[in-house]
């Protein structure tokens, strides 16, 4: 099955996509993550979206839509994917149409205050694409990933002038696919307000039920 992770930044997008990804055995396809893996290996891609995401604005559409094109052609998706902060614009959303029918889209609320204070507290793990929080999800070892031993960093795009940036980008290009999907009746909200394990439990309980239902096999 296939499923889209949407939200504004600092809902957890990240975290719960890769849970739901572990748990369900489906690819988990970050955008942020590939931008930031490009920027580190200081590829051709890299080098095109550093200085815009260091910014916190989008990268232009083209670009994003070709790459998650390429990534979707790959054969570790024919059971299916969990799409993380893709789409984010309506031409995005139109160009995922054409090539994928049948998601589901997960939205994942949380009010404004929680977001800037869960942004700022962040911590990432730029090989394996980890989020942690200093105060709400520590790793076991301060400044180490859990998953692969890698120290953490502060986000670039986490500095508080790129945080506005991404917030209002959010409003202007992003919000608009509230109603989009809305309408469809695709869209699945789910309050991400509480702790990680409380919201990942009512997460995988909704993924569970998807997974279930035979009317949803695709
Ligand atoms: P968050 O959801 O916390 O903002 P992401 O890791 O999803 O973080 O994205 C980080 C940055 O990567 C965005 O601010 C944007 O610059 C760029 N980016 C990621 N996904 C997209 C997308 N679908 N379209 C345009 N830019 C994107
Ligand atoms: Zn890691």
């Amino acid at each position: 099955m296939k499923f889209v992770f949407f939200g504004a930044p600092g809902v957890g997008k990240g975290t719960m996509s890769i849970r739901a990804s572990q748990e369900f055995k489906l690819p988990h396809i970050s955008t942020g993550n590939i931008f930031r893996a490009a920027i580190r290996d200081g590829t051709p891609l890299g080098i095109a979206v550093k200085s815009i995401i260091e910014a916190g604005d989008l990268v232009p559409d083209d670009l994003t839509i070709k790459l998650v094109r390429e990534r979707l052609a790959l054969p570790d998706v024919a059971r299916g994917w969990m799409l993380d902060g893709y789409p984010r614009t309506i031409p995005q959303a139109q160009a995922l149409d054409a090539d994928a029918a049948g998601y589901h889209v997960i939205d994942l609320e949380v009010p404004d205050p929680v977001i800037i204070e869960r942004l700022s507290g962040r911590r990432m793990c730029l090989h394996c694409g980890r989020s942690y929080h200093m105060v709400h999800m520590p790793p076991a070892v301060p400044g180490i990933c859990d998953q692969c031993g890698t120290a953490l960093s502060v986000r670039d795009d986490d500095a508080e002038d790129a945080i506005r940036n991404r917030l209002s980008a959010y409003r202007m290009l992003t919000a608009p696919l509230v109603e989009f999907y809305r309408e469809r009746g695709t869209m699945i909200t789910i309050s991400a307000e509480n702790d990680a394990d409380t919201v990942w439990n009512e997460l995988r309980s909704v993924l569970a039920a998807l997974m279930e239902d035979p009317r949803q096999q695709k």
